[in-house]
């Protein structure tokens, strides 16, 4: 696989995706497919399947059968560790490393490319997320808030110029004027870079604010794709329709600004 001459954004696709741990079907039949430059939102409850239906797609799971493409590849036909350093990862805790000052953490995965100036690289990734250099490049992970280690991370993402990033969860652990900000922060890089996103979020509002489409769900399978307008007025099944009846209840602002 050809990794470093994709500056644009990758097609994603699972089809007929299964993986299995011991008795549990941790994903039944997994078919989903993301536009380049696309954001899918993976919705649904705990333990439905999402965080291992992402890790497919940089092959931290391994499916025991189905066929997981990025740029129209199957994964499996290059290195995991090449597909990895071409793909941006936000796991929820973040995973910036603790010793390390925030610009070495961005330049990570441009220095392990070989591109020609890393940290080049990193500052402007970290200009993207609002974090400028100048200010907090020679910080530590534990010198930041919660919400700016996020951003870091966002940013660590990014800096390889990836055709794809996965977000697990990735504004979860902060507080709600936070989570707002980075949501911004979120929706104004995307009309910005050439990216394609999968992001993995229980927040259907996000959701709807953040993706194009969502996927709902439920116990290792999909119960629907769509856009939040086409889930909400033509949900497929009595749990689709509870899920955003529920949401709504809650008067959450499911329609995008
Ligand atoms: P979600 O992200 O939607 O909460 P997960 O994808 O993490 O769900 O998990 C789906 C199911 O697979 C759950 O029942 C979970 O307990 C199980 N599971 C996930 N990863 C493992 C693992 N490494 N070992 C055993 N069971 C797992
Ligand atoms: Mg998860």
């Amino acid at each position: 696989m050809d990794v470093d001459a994709h500056p644009g954004a990758s097609a994603l696709t699972a089809t007929d995706v299964t993986r299995r741990y011991g008795d549990i079907r941790a994903l039944d039949g997994v078919s989903i497919a993301v536009p380049a430059g696309a954001a899918l939102a993976l919705v649904g409850e705990s333990g439905s399947g999402k965080t291992t239906l992402l890790r497919c797609f940089n092959r931290m799971v391994e499916p025991d059968s189905g066929t997981i493409t990025v740029g129209g590849v199957d994964v499996r036909e290059g290195s995991a560790i090449q597909l990895r350093r071409r793909t941006g990862y936000v796991p929820q805790s973040g995973g910036l490393l603790p010793h390390w000052r925030i610009l070495r953490n961005v330049a990570l995965v441009p220095t392990l490319l070989g591109m020609d100036d890393p940290e080049t690289e990193a500052a402007t990734a970290l200009e993207l997320v609002g974090m400028p250099v100048s200010r907090f490049g020679r910080r530590f992970p534990h010198e930041l808030s919660g919400g700016q280690r996020q951003r870091v991370a966002l940013a660590r993402a990014l800096a390889a110029r990836p055709g794809v990033i996965l977000l697990d969860e990735p504004f979860g652990a902060v507080d709600a004027i936070t989570r707002a900000e980075l949501q911004s922060a979120f929706a104004r890089l995307r009309t910005e870079l050439p990216v394609t996103a999968l992001l993995v979020t229980h927040d259907l509002a996000e959701a709807a604010r953040l993706a194009d489409s969502m996927a709902v769900m439920r116990e290792g399978r999909i119960e629907q794709q769509g856009t939040a307008d086409e889930l909400i007025s033509s949900p497929d099944n009595e749990y689709v329709a509870s899920l955003f009846e529920q949401a709504l209840a809650a008067s959450s602002p499911l329609r995008r600004a």
